[in-house]
């Protein structure tokens, strides 16, 4: 075992600290208070000074213009960006990009790559990912509503999807839709290349998502698909293949959403330490620091926050040595624990800032309400816990 980060990567993260510590962190009032829409200039410029230093796109193929971290390199990445909510995007390495680069780096045919994967990973357009239905169940996707028939040499769709996040600005959807009704629930689906222009595709609203329906790229779109026809070349991998694919797609992303969520833990715990240490709670001076409680919600945030740490990059390990299927157990383990950590501690943060912590002056309510859905998405809790537990189960018997 060696725990020994490449003197290359300490320069790496290094940088971005700095850079998100320094033209980050100070625009996240601005962030906070306004429409995203209207800080797209100014984060425009911040990417073009990434893309100077050569540290853009950081888990993007060096064929297609990234830096070609390996996934526990970008792991460590993902956590140094995580520290702001605008970090991934600034650096060009955002969900649901990211995961969709890789299917389009992996599957896409070569006027795919040029149309949709290029211009994407060096940042020009944006992309979302269109799976999870309204009136379906988003943990068993198997069943799904939406259709792609085949006519003269179209793919029609038709169906309705919620919580594609950044639909609104993007300007491609990969959509999945059933388009093999007759084979057994897990070839029946495929991902098909949507351009959000195609006459059909129609974003019917931005979710409000605790309370806040966002823009632009900080968004999740209920989109509604209407003969949406598009050519059969805008099939994505082999037909019937979507399940299969998408399941590739997750493996990877599980370790950047962890290691991001470690940065919001790592961020918040910093924030935590900051108000115990300054905040003065008696009338002879002390502060909230010299409280045990206080000190053991430190001590507990820090441990569990290396914990999450040590798991998640295992994990990435054993995807590059292995492979995601070996990986299995590691990725859904990682998946319930390390959502519980940052829940925690983002939670414990906020209590030490008292009334404080419930307002937008600082990130943290901020962090406490979107990072929720961190115990939904790519896996619900108890999808995870009970594949995991089934697996040991079936090793035991
Ligand atoms: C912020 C956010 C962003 C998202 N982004 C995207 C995106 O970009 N593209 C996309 O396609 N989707 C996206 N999703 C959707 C997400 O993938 C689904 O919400 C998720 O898969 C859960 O599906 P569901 O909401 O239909 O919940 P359901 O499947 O209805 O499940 C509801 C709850 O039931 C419980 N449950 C489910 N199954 C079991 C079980 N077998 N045993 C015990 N309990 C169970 C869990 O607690 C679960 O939370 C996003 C969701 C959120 C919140």
């Amino acid at each position: 075992m060696d725990f020994q980060v490449s003197e290359k990567m300490q320069a790496v993260i290094a940088m971005m600290t700095e850079f998100v510590d320094k033209e980050l962190i100070p625009l996240e009032p601005e962030f906070l208070r306004k429409d995203f829409r209207e800080l797209l200039p100014e984060l425009a410029e911040k990417r073009r000074m990434v893309k100077q230093m050569e540290l853009w796109a950081p888990n993007h193929p060096r064929e297609c213009g990234g830096m070609g971290l390996n996934l526990m390199e970008h792991g460590l990445v993902s956590e140094v960006l995580g520290r702001s909510p605008l970090g991934h995007y600034v650096f060009g390495c955002q969900a649901p990009d990211a995961g969709n680069v890789e299917i389009l780096h992996k599957y896409g045919t070569e006027a795919q790559k040029e149309k949709y994967l290029l211009p994407l990973v060096a940042g020009e357009i944006r992309s979302c990912f269109s799976m999870t239905e309204v009136d379906m169940p988003g943990s068993n996707p198997v069943m799904m509503d939406t259709t792609a028939v085949k006519e003269g040499g179209d793919y029609v769709i038709n169906g309705q999807k919620w919580y594609s996040t950044a639909a609104d600005g993007a300007a491609f959807a990969i959509v999945m839709a059933v388009t093999n009704p007759d084979d057994p629930p897990h070839l029946r689906a495929s991902m098909i290349i949507v351009p959000t222009d195609t006459p059909g595709f129609n974003l019917v609203r931005n979710i409000s998502v605790m309370g806040h329906a966002g823009s632009d790229y900080f968004s999740h779109a209920e989109i509604l698909y209407q003969s949406c026809r598009v050519p059969q070349a805008n099939l994505l991998g082999p037909e019937g293949w979507g399940f299969v694919i998408a399941q590739e797609r997750l493996g990877p992303g599980r370790i950047h959403h962890c290691m991001r969520w470690i940065g919001i833990c790592q961020r918040a715990l910093e924030l935590m330490c900051r108000r115990a240490a300054k905040r003065v709670i008696t009338m002879d001076g002390k502060t909230l620091a010299t409280r045990q409680i206080i000190q053991a919600w430190i001590a507990e945030s820090a441990a569990e926050i290396q914990a999450a740490r040590l798991m998640t990059l295992h994990a990435a390990w054993k995807i590059e040595t292995l492979g995601a299927k070996a990986a299995r157990d590691e990725i859904s383990l990682i998946k319930f624990y390390v959502a519980d950590v940052l829940q925690k501690v983002v939670d414990r943060a906020l209590q030490v800032h008292g009334g404080l912590g419930m307002t937008d002056d600082t990130i943290l309510a901020f962090f406490y309400r979107h990072e929720r859905a961190a115990r939904i998405y790519d896996g619900a809790d108890e999808v995870h816990k009970m594949s995991v537990a089934k697996r040991m189960l079936k090793r035991t018997s």
